[in-house]
């Protein structure tokens, strides 16, 4: 089963907000963004697909279905989870420290080890910083749920804003996105 390594994800702006999986799912299959779900959570693309999603390039060169073990792009819905989790990959842009202005390389992983991940502490100046109010230049965020778009490249595509408003009427808050490379 072919798995993708770069991906758009699109999250609403505030980590608290969330909405089930279940009506992610039914919103997206009500305006035909999906269609039918190929595995657990997962999607192929629907018929308005590549209306509610931009590409960037002049003649984007993708497969849009399923073939063997060669690259499509699909969208995954993953179960929304009760606490809100970091989701970052190969690609961090690394946020410096609001007090020493130290580049933080290990955010990931003490965002992963910590018991309270919105009171994190400095290992250069010790101070204490808060990450969920952190800018990682969509390259990272927090939340509960997300919608993931498999196979889009780094700034290859954006989501358009009607299919934003749809997510933010659904979920009473703005929604953004970020790619990650796994
Ligand atoms: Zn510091």
């Amino acid at each position: 089963m072919y798995q993708a390594e770069h991906l758009l994800i699109l999250h609403p702006a505030n980590p608290e907000t969330a909405c089930t999986q279940k009506e992610l799912i039914t919103l997206l299959k009500e305006i035909q963004f999906i269609d039918a779900e190929e595995i657990l959570s997962r999607f192929q693309i629907g018929d308005k697909f590549l209306q509610q999603v931009t590409f960037l390039g002049c003649s984007p060169n993708i497969e849009l279905s399923p073939n063997g073990d060669q690259a499509y792009v699909y969208v995954e819905i993953p179960q929304t989870t009760s606490e809100i989790s970091f989701h970052s990959g190969k690609n961090l842009k690394f946020p410096r420290c609001p007090h020493c202005k130290e580049t933080l390389k290990n955010i990931a992983a003490d965002i992963a080890e910590a018991n309270v991940i919105n009171s994190l502490s400095c290992l250069a100046c010790k101070e204490t910083f808060n990450p969920l109010g952190f800018n990682w230049r969509k390259s990272a965020f927090f939340g509960k749920c997300q919608v993931i778009i498999g196979n889009i490249y780094d700034a290859e595509a954006v989501p358009n804003e009607n299919l934003l408003s749809y997510l933010a009427k659904l979920t009473n808050d703005t929604w953004k996105y970020s790619y990650i490379r796994r």
